[in-house]
């Protein structure tokens, strides 16, 4: 019944499967992962810090991505949150407070889409851990500061270099952290882990303004395919590194 209403109302169905309803069916949603995996992109921005995605960035979790972020199919917050939670809990710091950093976007595109993708499925993945062990909230400690000109068609080092100074720590989310008065562990969250640039960037800003930051984490991870020898070769992210914190 509730699917059919929803088919009826949205017109829209499962964005996996398509299935008329709901924007992601009992089915589909039983598919998404229920923990992250290590991965790194390659080549590796030097000193990225730890990162894990759920799942590669193909079929449902793709869709799930683009359909929240360029659709504003907002009802997939809380699956993506989910499937972010998963990731994120066993990355915890126990000591600390765990502070999920959304990766921002531009302002206009924020107001171009309406929303502000990242934050609402990290907002959602904070939900989803809640409870669940280690103290975890949710502050937008990071502005964007220079113009970024779209990273689409860039290679790795052309967007790193695009990157460098574009992301600031806002002062005044530094000094609510600060009056937190405890130790705090910082995981920059995003939806797509690419060439890792972003990441470092983000990782860039928050470590000099003397905010440690214990890993990234995100939904999903490219895989990078470089033609070799005239044939096009998949460089999968290495899965091999086993998660050694950064020491607080
Ligand atoms: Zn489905």
């Amino acid at each position: 019944m509730l699917d059919s209403w929803l088919d009826l109302v949205h017109g829209a169905g499962c964005v996996g499967c398509a299935a008329p309803g709901r924007s992601l069916c009992r089915t589909c949603a039983a598919r998404l992962p229920g923990a992250g995996r290590p991965v790194r992109p390659t080549p590796c921005p030097d000193g990225l810090a730890a990162c894990f995605a759920a799942g590669d960035y193909d079929d449902l979790l793709r869709a799930m991505v683009l359909a929240h972020k360029e659709h504003g199919v907002f009802s997939l917050a809380d699956p993506l949150g989910r499937a972010l939670a998963a990731v994120a809990l066993p990355v915890l710091d126990p000591g600390s407070v765990n502070v999920l950093v959304p990766v921002p976007s531009r302002p206009a595109v924020v107001r171009e889409r309406g929303h502000d993708p990242v934050l609402r499925f990290v907002r959602a993945a904070a939900r989803r851990l809640q409870g669940r062990g280690p103290v975890v909230c949710v502050t937008q400690v990071l502005e964007q500061r220079a113009p970024v000109h779209d990273q689409a068609g860039l290679s790795s080092g052309q967007r790193a270099a695009n990157l460098v100074g574009s992301m600031g720590v806002r002062q005044a989310a530094r000094e609510a952290l600060a009056r937190r008065g405890a130790a705090v562990s910082l995981l920059v969250c995003d939806d797509v882990l690419t060439t890792g640039a972003t990441a470092r960037e983000a990782q860039r800003a928050l470590e000099g303004s003397g905010l440690p930051v214990r890993a990234v984490v995100t939904v999903t991870a490219t895989r990078r395919r470089l033609p070799v020898a005239g044939r096009p070769m998949s460089l999968s992210y290495l899965p091999a590194l086993p998660f050694s914190p950064r020491a607080d």
